[in-house]
């Protein structure tokens, strides 16, 4: 755990995850005359390690205000309830509207949809069993927990003394928000942008599975061009270092992002029809080892989410065969 103040009133607390990706999360907490809030809290599982972080800082659960949520993954939620409990006065939580359903459950979508979009995909059993048990595992990071303030793109919050507005960023998931200090030029990004690794644009799987999903990966693009217009002058991510240079990284992830489709229509130019899965092994032929079931899910949900694309525009076709999407090169 570490603690470093990166402007005034505003410090960064970096607590451990579990695994290597996607590195430590930052907590910002903004300390003001009339307001303290916390933007994210960690995981449920390191909540001791939060505490004794804001007791170093001469605070407590009991002196925040409100806690406000960049989404609603268990690394950045997973604690707000174990705060909400311990916290007499009472705690406004805030997160943006279309996020509200995963924060109160405490996770996205029930097993038995990741089960079937996954056999839309045309996952092998034996995986899609592994994998919902992975992903079950991944819930006893976080506790669902009530929200008392939906947020809307545009809205006006008081982070400490700093008047922030919310920017809606969908894309990594379907109520992403970033904060925006107009007057420093500070963003705060959450999940949107990381320095050290592309962001995923996840499935926006809900409570029940009604294909197709919306399209992630088309709303993360129009999400970095928001973000682009605002000019950040420093922007401070959730995992990994801050970014000083947001042209160089928009740059970036649009060619990563457009070489991964020219290499998903050569493969698939290069074989029949096949399913999601398939696609998804060729395209990360290397994936394996300790993180095996999580990379393949991502590899999964990437190629699906860039399919998406080349989908929309009628480079591919995504068909229905049986109970599996067989995916085409358009000719
Ligand atoms: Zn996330």
């Amino acid at each position: 755990m570490t603690i470093a103040q990166i402007h005034p009133g505003i410090v960064r607390i970096t607590l451990p995850l579990p695994g290597k990706k996607p590195g430590p999360v930052h907590i910002y907490l903004f300390r003001g005359k009339h307001n303290t809030t916390l933007l994210d809290t960690g995981t449920y599982l390191f909540s001791h390690a939060l505490k004794l972080a804001l007791g170093r800082l001469g605070l407590g659960y009991q002196d925040l205000d409100s806690i406000v949520l960049t989404h609603g993954h268990v690394d950045h939620c997973g604690a707000v309830r174990t705060i909400v409990r311990q916290n007499a006065r009472g705690v406004r939580v805030c997160a943006h509207r279309d996020e509200i359903p995963t924060i109160q459950a405490g996770f996205d979508a029930p097993p038995h949809v990741y089960a079937r979009f996954l056999a839309h995909t045309g996952t092998p059993l034996p995986y899609r069993l592994a994998i919902g048990v992975m992903l079950g595992s991944f819930q006893m990071l976080a506790q669902g927990c009530a929200v008392d303030a939906a947020l809307h793109e545009g809205d006006q919050l008081a982070l400490g003394d700093h008047p922030a507005r919310v920017v809606a960023t969908p894309g990594h998931t379907r109520g992403s928000i970033s904060l925006f200090l107009e007057k420093e030029g500070l963003l705060f990004s959450g999940d949107h942008i990381l320095n050290h690794i592309t962001p995923n644009a996840l499935p926006m799987l809900e409570r029940e599975l009604a294909l197709p999903l919306r399209q992630s990966q088309i709303e993360y693009f129009n999400s970095l061009e928001v973000v682009a217009g605002l000019a950040p002058r420093i922007i401070y991510p959730a995992h990994g270092d801050r970014i000083t240079d947001f042209d160089a990284i928009h740059r970036m992830y649009q060619r990563c992002f457009t070489d991964r489709q020219n290499t998903l229509l050569a493969i698939l130019c290069q074989h029949p029809p096949e399913s999601i899965y398939a696609t998804a092994r060729k395209l990360f032929p290397r994936i394996g080892g300790r993180s095996f079931l999580l990379d393949l899910y991502l590899a999964i949900s990437e190629t699906y989410s860039h399919l998406q694309v080349l989908a929309a525009d009628d480079r591919v076709r995504m068909e229905m065969t049986g109970r599996v999407l067989q995916v085409t090169a358009s000719r």
